[in-house]
């Protein structure tokens, strides 16, 4: 299961600074046994952002947003609603942002950090990836993650080094990761994004969280093998 934690108002209100009217996603996967993405929790946001002064187009609760082809799908009765907003709240983990992302053609923030769980992982396959780093910063991405799809993990633009899209790292078999945030930006409209330098990333918070590394499971891991 991936863990989720809803970031505080005051952040998820400034990526929606210069945006008025907003669609809300959830999720009943992992994200509804967080409470941070079951319904109760989307209308909690509405009526939040609503005092805040938003509009609220529509929202919808999806059964596993980190499934693209389920989310595309769930989202078409919804089309008009979105197309209303300014841009999409997504509250699930970061593979979930990614994968609403990749199907919308609007900007998409994340409302909660992904933590680790030290131990068990989620089964998605798809080509989303999470670090499950703590502090999700796909709202400076376009939903695209710098930690997994650039293969150095930068956060802050890329190394300089990619040729025709391609990472110089692996050009065979990787695109650029930067290059696809910058494509992704650029056909939302909002490149300015990439002018955003984020504080120094905070490793420690890719750790799995006090409560969770005090469990048995994670005891056993961390002793030595003595056979
Ligand atoms: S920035 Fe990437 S690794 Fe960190 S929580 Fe978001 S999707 Fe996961
Ligand atoms: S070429 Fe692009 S994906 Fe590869 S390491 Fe540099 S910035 Fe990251």
């Amino acid at each position: 299961m991936i863990i989720s934690e809803l970031k505080p108002l005051s952040e998820i209100l400034g990526y929606l600074e210069g945006e008025r009217k907003i669609f809300l996603v959830g999720c009943k996967g992992c994200a509804e046994v967080c409470h941070t993405g079951d319904e109760p929790q989307v209308l909690e946001m509405k009526q939040k952002l609503e005092q805040e002064g938003k509009t609220v187009t529509g929202y919808c609760v999806i059964d596993f947003l980190c499934d693209k082809a389920l989310v595309k799908t769930r989202l078409l009765p919804h089309e008009a609603e979105i197309d209303a907003a300014d841009s999409l709240l997504v509250m699930t983990c970061g593979i979930g942002v990614q994968a609403t992302a990749a199907v919308v053609n609007k900007l998409t923030h994340p409302a909660t950090n992904t933590i680790s769980l030290g131990g068990a992982r989620g089964e998605w396959r798809g080509s989303e990836r999470c670090r499950e780093c703590g502090d999700c910063v796909l709202d400076l991405t376009g939903g695209i993650c710098p930690l997994t799809a650039c293969t150095k993990g930068l956060i802050n633009g890329p190394c300089g080094g990619a040729k025709d899209g391609r990472c110089e790292v692996e050009p065979d078999v990787r695109e650029c990761g930067w290059q696809l945030i910058y494509e992704r930006l650029k056909k939302l409209g909002r490149l300015e994004k990439m002018k955003a330098m984020p504080p120094p990333k905070n490793y420690l918070k890719m750790q799995p969280p006090k409560q969770l590394r005090s469990t048995i499971m994670w005891a056993l891991e961390q002793q030595e093998t003595k056979v």
